[in-house]
């Protein structure tokens, strides 16, 4: 599944390339890609020809890109093999992509993805609280959000994340930290490799009650996660199956940098005893059994 670094590569890229040229036409190869639009493929294309994009706005792993039709936005959703490409025009075909846009500037936002289950599609657009609805630095104007986004949580990299906010929920929370980390709608943002990875480096167990944290330890926790995210985005994302690319189609790197997730039967870079994996929520949870173990009193 792409994570936040995986969207924010995407999402810069798309920044990079796509604003304000105008979409010249559009060409639909497989309309399951505009599943979650209602009107259709039809309806989608005529909406989307002579427009531009007017940001790339991005919350936890969620990208949207407003239109310039006021309120609305295209939303675009990875799922688990989705990929947003900028190619050329006179690029060669590629076989996943499922929808292609031809821009007034010579490039072609290409929409890929192997096994459908991403989407794109025109949604409306609620204000939010706060100077900004996502993470969107370039542009600082993107205060609206789509429906069908607003129920995500902000993710630790956007400039209104409000911390304290969220150490306020976790104190009444007596399920593992590793399940509110994953809660999108209460910090969003965290999957499965960034919760294994934060968790190492704050010597936290996965299973530790989320109400045992003290409020030093959910800082020094978050500071992590921050730090995890960052550097992961600094890297182009994780890579492990070749699904998650840049516009470029080029893969992220941060899997050389992973501590815990997937390094089961590896030295602890930090005490040397065996990494361990155990299944958790029909996924792995890795950790140190030496460095992370449950902690009976309150973690301080
Ligand atoms: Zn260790």
């Amino acid at each position: 599944m792409p994570e936040l670094p995986e969207a924010e590569t995407v999402r810069r890229g798309l920044a990079e390339t796509v604003l304000n040229s105008e979409i010249q036409s559009i060409e639909v190869f497989d309309s399951r890609c505009l599943k979650k639009h209602a009107g259709g493929e039809h309806d989608f294309a005529a909406i989307m020809r002579g427009k531009k994009f007017l940001a790339a706005v991005r919350r936890g792993k969620f990208i949207w890109l407003p239109i310039d039709v006021e309120g609305f936005a295209m939303v675009m959703h990875l799922g688990m093999s989705g990929q947003a490409l900028v190619r050329t025009q006179d690029y060669e075909h590629e076989k996943q992509v499922r929808l292609q846009m031809n821009l007034d500037n010579g490039l072609q936002l290409r929409f890929s993805d192997q096994r459908l289950f991403g989407s794109l599609m025109i949604d409306q657009l609620e204000p939010t609280e706060g100077s900004a609805a996502g993470f969107s630095p370039e542009t600082k104007t993107a205060t609206e959000i789509p429906l069908s986004v607003s129920h995500i949580a902000r993710d630790p990299l956007d400039p209104e994340f409000n911390l304290a906010k969220v150490r306020k929920k976790l104190k009444n929370r007596t399920a593992g930290i590793k399940h509110a980390l994953l809660d999108q709608q209460l910090v969003s943002g965290i999957g499965n490799i960034y919760a294994d990875e934060s968790l190492w480096r704050a010597r936290v167990h996965f299973n530790q009650p989320a109400d045992s944290l003290s409020t030093k330890k959910l800082n020094e926790l978050f500071a992590h996660v921050t730090e995890v995210l960052a550097e992961a985005v600094a890297q182009g994302g994780t890579t492990f199956d070749q699904q998650y690319k840049n516009i470029n189609g080029q893969s992220g790197y941060f899997a050389q940098n992973l501590n815990a997730y997937g390094q089961t039967g590896k030295p602890c870079n930090r005490c040397g005893r065996l990494i361990q994996r155990q299944s958790w929520q029909n996924r792995g949870s890795h950790f140190c059994p030496s460095c992370q173990r449950i902690r009976k009193q309150k973690l301080k």
